[in-house]
C-alpha cells in the first residue's frame, strides 16, 4: 500500500515525501510531519477544484493555512477548527464536508516562544532567531494587533481564471487594534513549486470574525512560537518534479501570495 510514493527528496535536512494523489497515508503520531495538499504549481494554474475534505485534513493537523473549492478565501486552521475568510474578511467555520486544492497542516506543537512586538520585519526576524535555520517553520503569532493588512479573494466561476488574474479581483482590508492569531509557516525557496516560499501567514482574530492572507502587520504586545516541521508528505500529480521555480513563476507566486 505503500506503492503510492513516487520520490522523496533531502532539501537542506528536510524530508520530503512526494504521494500520488489520493494516496495518502500520513503517520498522525509524528508531531514533526506536515501534509501538504495540491501545490502553488497548480494553483497559479487555476486548479481550483478540491481534492481532500477539510474534514480529512484536519485529521492530518491542527494548525496550518490554504483555501478551499473554488477559491472561495483563505482557510485558517487553528486549535482543530477550520475557519475560512470570505473576500470581505467575514470569518465562518468550515463544514467537513468543504473540499480544499491546497493547504498546509501540521500537528501544532510550541517548541521555542518568545515576547515581541514590533513591524512585520522585526517580529519575523525573532521568528527567523527561534527557527535556528530549520528549514521550515510553522509560525504562530498572538496578541494585540496595531494592525493587520489582509486580502482575500472572490470564490471563482468556472472556466476559472489563472491565479494572477484571480487574485487582481483581491479585496484588501486592515483590521486595526485587534487581538488575534497569525498562523502560518516558512519554506525554503527548494520548495517553491510546491509551496510559497518565505512566510506565508494568514490571520484570525480572537473573536473568531475576522480574518485573511497577511499582507503587513504590527504587533503592539504579544509573542511569537514555532513548531518545527521536519517531514513534509505533499500530493503531488504524477511527474511532478521538485526543484527552484523559474524566475518569471516565483516573481508571480510572490505577487499572488507573498506579503508586501
Ligand atoms: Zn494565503
Amino acid at each position: 500500500m505503500s506503492r503510492e510514493v513516487l520520490d522523496e527528496h533531502m532539501i537542506a535536512g528536510l524530508h520530503v515525501v512526494a504521494l500520488e494523489r489520493g494516496g495518502h497515508h500520513h503517520e498522525r503520531s509524528h508531531p514533526h510531519v506536515a501534509a501538504q495538499v495540491g501545490t502553488i504549481a497548480e494553483l497559479l494554474d487555476a486548479q481550483y477544484d478540491g481534492t481532500l475534505a477539510v474534514g480529512e485534513l484536519l485529521k492530518r493537523g491542527d494548525f496550518g493555512v490554504g483555501t478551499v473549492d473554488g477559491l472561495a478565501g483563505e482557510l485558517i486552521v487553528l486549535d482543530g477548527e477550520a475557519f475560512l475568510a470570505d473576500v470581505d474578511g467575514h470569518v465562518e467555520l468550515v463544514p467537513d464536508e468543504v473540499t480544499t486544492p491546497f493547504s498546509v497542516v501540521c500537528p501544532w506543537r510550541s517548541e521555542r516562544t518568545v515576547e515581541v512586538s514590533g513591524e512585520r520585519e522585526e517580529v519575523l526576524q525573532a521568528v527567523r532567531e527561534l527557527g535556528n535555520q530549520q528549514p521550515v517553520l510553522a509560525i504562530r503569532i498572538e496578541g494585540r494587533f496595531s494592525h493587520v493588512s489582509l486580502r482575500s479573494v472572490q470564490r471563482q466561476v468556472k472556466p476559472y481564471q489563472p491565479l494572477a488574474v484571480a487574485v487582481g479581483q483581491q479585496h484588501e482590508f486592515e483590521e486595526l487594534e485587534v487581538d488575534g492569531t497569525i498562523v502560518g509557516f516558512s519554506f525554503p525557496l527548494a520548495l517553491g513549486g510546491v509551496e510559497v516560499p518565505g512566510e506565508h501567514l494568514h490571520f484570525l482574530s480572537r473573536s473568531h470574525e475576522r480574518g485573511g492572507h497577511v499582507l503587513d502587520f504590527s504587533l503592539r504586545r504579544g509573542s511569537a512560537a514555532v513548531s518545527f516541521v521536519d517531514d513534509l508528505h505533499v500530493e503531488v500529480p504524477a511527474g511532478f518534479t521538485f526543484g527552484k521555480p523559474a524566475d518569471a513563476q516565483l516573481s508571480e507566486i510572490r505577487t499572488v501570495e507573498g506579503g508586501r
